[in-house]
Formats: structure tokens, sequence, C-alpha cells
């Protein structure tokens, strides 16, 4: 089961609040799935493939006092799937459902944003944003990715969202393409704190898992390029010294060097890339990393005595002294 029916399992079980909280879950649900059937009977009707959607629908109109009605169609092409249609009268003894959830004025004209009471306290926003979320919402495997997103057919959808979003500090993207509007988070933070504020909590606690593990994960390649960047630089070293040592033994054999030295010259012509350390452990005796590196400033201090002394020979062109 992918991740985002994962939580919409988990909030699409979760008990029902306040009446006020239920109206403005319907309301957000109406707003991404709902279309007006006009007929014998008017209808709302909204479509979802998801069963616990569908079953949500249907118990919170129950709730609140409106009863509906659910249908399944089976579909094999273009792929196999399961299509419920919940179905909601529109009028019901002098009660006007859309009025009820804020779509139309007591004249029954449709405004443009929704009713202002329906969205006006907290409860209601974080039921509002769930609703949202079950009828249209998408998050991604924390695995991979933090995205999560809303999908509305209407500009004003994707305002009330991104209104009721930002009372909780969280703020949006939105874009427009051909079949709607979208409003989306991108930052980790964000998509905790969404998941937070429609109750899905295992989900929380998943994502946050999620980000420990990958935290850990880059800070173990902090450490590897770190200590491969270390070794990089001791292979440099000790090309380096390689070439010292040449220059010694061209310009006057590593006969020059006492026999500690002449050792550990020898050695590193043999090992140019070990480390320090490890040339070390090679000497007889053994000689600890801060002991080898002396040797090797002695080796290159008498590598410039003998450039100086070849240079004055050059100079003077008397080969003594
Ligand atoms: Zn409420």
């Amino acid at each position: 089961m992918s991740f985002s029916m994962q939580v919409k399992g988990e909030v699409a079980r979760l008990p029902f609040e306040l009446q006020c909280c239920r109206w403005a879950e319907l309301a957000a649900l109406a707003r991404v799935l709902g279309v007006v059937r006009l007929g014998k009977q008017k209808m709302l009707v909204m479509e979802t493939e998801a069963a616990v959607v569908a079953r949500r629908i249907f118990l919170l109109s129950k709730k609140l006092g409106w009863s509906s009605l659910i249908t399944i169609n089976r579909y094999s092409r273009p792929r196999r799937r399961r299509l419920f249609t919940v179905q909601i009268p529109l009028v019901k003894q002098q009660h006007y459902l859309l009025q009820d959830l804020g779509f139309v004025d007591r004249d029954q004209v449709l405004m443009d944003t929704l009713d202002p009471n329906i969205l006006e306290k907290n409860c209601c926003r974080k039921a509002f944003l769930r609703g949202c979320f079950l009828g249209s919402g998408f998050v991604g495997n924390p695995n991979n990715a933090y995205h999560l997103e809303l999908s509305f057919k209407t500009p004003a959808g994707a305002r009330e969202a991104v209104k009721a979003l930002a009372s909780f500090g969280v703020k949006p993207n939105t874009r427009e393409h051909r079949d709607g509007y979208e409003v989306y988070l991108k930052e980790a933070d964000q998509v905790v704190e969404f998941l937070r504020i429609i109750g899905a909590n295992q989900a929380v606690l998943q994502v946050e898992n999620c980000r420990v593990l990958k935290d850990m994960r880059n800070q173990v390649n902090r450490l590897v390029n770190c200590e491969t960047a270390n070794l990089e630089k001791s292979v440099e070293a000790g090309l380096k010294q390689v070439a010292v040592i040449e220059e010694i033994q061209s310009l006057a054999g590593l006969g020059v060097l006492s026999p500690a030295l002449r050792e550990l010259a020898e050695l590193r012509l043999l090992y140019p890339e070990a480390s320090l350390a490890d040339l070390g452990k090679l000497l007889t005796p053994s000689l600890s990393k801060s002991g080898v590196y002396h040797r090797f400033r002695e080796i290159s201090r008498i590598a410039d005595q003998l450039r100086k002394k070849q240079s004055m020979v050059k100079r003077d062109g008397s080969p003594n002294n």
C-alpha cells in the first residue's frame, strides 16, 4: 500500500469530533470531490477510488443528519479499479445541504468563497485540511522525497487551504495546471506539520524515523568523505617524500643518510602511498607516527642542504666544497 493510502486510512478512521468540525470536513470533501447532479432529485455527488474515504463521507453525512447512498462501479479498462460514488440529496425538509456546507448564501446563490463561519475555529480548520487530504491529497513516501500536495478544481478551494494552513504557520507553494490548482509542500518540517494538523500521528512518527535514519546516513557519508580526503592528502604527502628521496639519491646517493633515515627512505620508495603510521610499524624498531614525521623532516633538511651545495658548485665551477 502506498504511504499516501496508509495516511488516508489512518485519518479516515479517526473518531468524529465536534459537530462544527464534521461540517468543515464534509465541506472540504465536497470542495475537492463534489459535483452537483441535476435530475429528478438534485444530488451532491462525490466519487473516490478509496473505500475508506467513501465510508468517511457516508458516516460524516449520517452524523450530520443527511442520509447518503453509496454505489460501487468496477472497471477493467484502462486499468482495474473500483469507483465509489456517494450521493447526498441537496434538499431535505426545508434544509439546504449546500447552505449548511457554506457554499451558498440564504438565497441559494453560490458564493465565491466558503462561508467564513465554517473555517472560523482552529478545530474546524484542521478538519477542513483533513477533508482536503482525504479527497484529493497525496503524500510521497518519506524514504524518497518529502512531498505533500492537495488538488483543487477551483482557485477558491486552493485559497481556502492556503489560508487555513497559514493559520498554523505552514506556508505552501501553489501552482495552476490543466486540471486545476495544486497546493503543495516540499520541506520535511512542513510535511510533518501538515500530518500533525490532520491528526495523522502514526505517519508523523514514520516520517520522523525516516529523517533520523537519513541524518545518520548523511553523517556517515560525511565521515567517509573526510577520511578519503585525509587519505588523499597523505598519498600526496607520500609522493612528495618520494621525490625528495629520489633527489638525494641522484645528488649524493642514499649513503649520505644515517642508517635510521636510510631505512625509512628505502621503505618510502617501496611504499609510496603508505601512511606515516603504517611506515612506522614497518621500521625496526617500530616508530610512532610523529617519530616518522620528524625523520622525514630530517630527510628534507638534508635534501635542502644538498640542493644548496649543488647550486654553489654550479656557480663556482669548483666541484669540491
Ligand atoms: Zn470545529
